[in-house]
């Protein structure tokens, strides 16, 4: 396996990444609280983290990927509240709108995608494990966690608690024996999901339902923990103290990583700021290899400002030069297939690229660096760039030579797939069937039928191309 280092949030420095039972790899990334559409803040985070499992992959890792969806919190609660919908159903309304957005820009690593109310067993065990062991205190209906009990709380941020932020606006709840202190049980209020405890009706706080979640999927300690750095505090920090806490085991997690936040004018996309531009929308107009292009081709922890009418114009540009010579490749390969005769390739172009896909995997493999990794392939498309007219005289093999640093591209970085091939697998088992009831509407003389089903096929991305041995299917180009 590759050696690979990590920025580690916790402890501010770039280390060796070292999983705890190898090659195994338990990555949990926070997912989303659906109470609205995605917007173009949220997938830089999940695209990162895609690329993140994709490489660790690549290198000989197990990774298993959990994307928790926060499908019942106070937002949800108040969105739902507005249009007099069941919160729950509101959730999973965006959460579907999400993941056909997520599938549109080739997040294919994530394994499971847990729904926060389907562990509130786990969450309740959770919850009385801290109150038996003294770190959290039932008061008026609701539970809460002690952070005065818990010595090692602000570890990670380096920040103790919002409400002594000098200030800070600190809400009096006489429920509390302390302002710092969170709650993890909330008592039930009149038309709120909620659901049976020990303390009384009540749904659970944000924090606990990921501590439940991983301590259930990915054991006491895992590898990896991943989100946007808005998340470091009070949320990971809170996830720290309730999961190592609750365990008495020790650390959580081996290495934090926090995604950069996505600006607009220097200040963070959100909805509460009103400054968001709809992931669906993005994708409409620039399609997702544009939208991965400009996530990635920035370094994932430092900042990304977007600006309106001019990041993804100039990104959409940058990028079709960088890709030009790998769709040319695949074109000529698509026509004449793998064995076209032709030249073969100078060895020095090919040991070229073969050492590029090596320069490629250790750059990505320093802290993931994708920004690097872009350079490299700028510089390759550069190199090709002089060879574009001759790229039709070489033969299969020096083809597939030229187009390996594109390959690591599509299989590490998610770059330089046309729309729709991602769903290859089922197109496969679908394409036939259509294509045979096509050759049936031809034998028996009905050609109008016979031309309407190439036509949806069409219109569905598929391309068909009729030859003497029969129809020949392909992804008809839409990028
Ligand atoms: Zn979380």
């Amino acid at each position: 396996m590759r050696r690979v280092t990590v920025y580690d949030s916790m402890d501010r420095e770039v280390r060796a990444f070292a999983p705890r039972t190898p090659p195994r790899v338990g990555l949990f990334v926070c997912g989303l609280t659906p109470y609205d559409e995605a917007h173009i803040g949220h997938a830089r985070t999940f695209v990162f983290f895609d690329v993140v499992a994709r490489a660790l992959t690549r290198w000989g890792y197990r990774v298993f990927s959990v994307q928790n969806v926060t499908n019942l919190d106070d937002k949800l609660i108040d969105r739902a509240a507005e249009s007099d919908e069941d919160p729950l159903v509101l959730a999973d309304r965006h959460f579907l709108t999400w993941r056909i957005a997520a599938e549109r820009l080739g997040i294919r690593s994530v394994n499971y995608y847990p729904y926060a109310t389907d562990y509130t067993p786990e969450i309740l065990t959770q919850i009385e494990a801290l109150v038996h062991r003294g770190f959290a205190y039932p008061s008026a209906g609701s539970v809460y966690f002690e952070v005065a009990k818990f010595p090692g709380y602000g570890k990670l941020s380096g920040q103790r608690t919002e409400a002594l932020r000098p200030g800070a606006r600190v809400e009096v709840d006489p429920a509390k024996r302390s302002p710092e202190d969170f709650v993890i049980w909330k008592a039930a209020t009149p038309g709120e999901p909620s659901w049976e405890s020990p303390w009384g009706p009540g749904r659970p706080g944000w924090h606990v339902e990921d501590t439940a979640i991983t301590l259930r999927l990915l054991g006491a300690r895992y590898d990896i923990h991943g989100a946007g750095l808005d998340l470091i505090f009070p949320h990971h920090e809170s996830e720290i103290a309730l999961a190592e806490a609750a365990t008495g085991e020790s650390p959580l997690v081996n290495y934090w990583m926090h995604a950069g936040l996505l600006t607009m004018k220097g200040e963070k996309m959100s909805k509460s700021l009103g400054n968001v531009y709809a992931l669906s929308t993005a994708l409409d107009e620039f399609g997702p290899m544009v939208l991965r292009f400009f996530y990635l081709n920035a370094q994932y922890r430092s900042p990304l400002e977007f600006v309106r009418g001019k990041s993804l114009e100039e990104s959409r540009e940058a990028y079709a030069t960088l890709a030009l010579p790998a769709h040319r490749i695949a074109e000529i390969v698509e026509r004449d297939g793998p064995e076209r005769a032709g030249e073969p390739l100078p060895d020095d172009l090919a040991s070229e690229a073969e050492s590029l896909v090596d320069r490629l995997d250790e750059t990505l493999a320093e802290d993931f660096n994708t920004r690097e990794a872009i350079a490299l392939l700028f510089g390759w498309s550069r190199r090709l760039g002089a060879l574009l007219e001759r790229l039709a005289d070489y033969d299969g093999d020096a083809l597939a030579e030229l187009g390996a640093p594109y390959d690591w591209g599509r299989e590490v970085l998610g770059l330089f797939e046309r729309v729709g091939e991602g769903r290859a697998g089922a197109w496969a088992k679908l394409v036939p069937v259509a294509i045979a009831a096509r050759a049936r509407a031809r034998a028996r003389g009905d050609f109008a039928e016979a031309d309407r089903i190439r036509d949806e096929l069409l219109g569905a991305g598929i391309r068909l191309e009729d030859h003497a041995a029969g129809s020949r299917w392909s992804f008809a180009r839409t990028d």
